[in-house]
């Protein structure tokens, strides 16, 4: 049942946070990445704060990209 388990590329995994970054454009990709990065912040907290700006996003999407196990691992590990 388990036999020939992929593990997941990059391109597949892809990330959340990234395409968020895109779609809000320069200023508030930007702004957008260094919340994300804030560890400070809780993924939580970040993901209200977010949503009463409109912007939705999950917690989880936060954490993995904190982590790196997104498509951004191979960028800035
Ligand atoms: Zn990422």
């Amino acid at each position: 049942m388990l036999e020939n388990l992929e593990k997941p590329t990059t391109t597949n995994i892809g990330c959340k946070v990234m395409k968020l970054a895109d779609q809000l454009g320069e200023k508030d990709g930007a702004l957008l990445l260094s919340y994300v990065d804030d560890d400070s912040w809780i993924a939580e907290h970040l993901v209200r704060a977010l949503a009463e700006r409109g912007v939705k996003i999950g917690p989880m999407a936060i954490r993995t990209h904190r982590k790196r196990q997104c498509a951004c691992r191979s960028l800035n590990a």
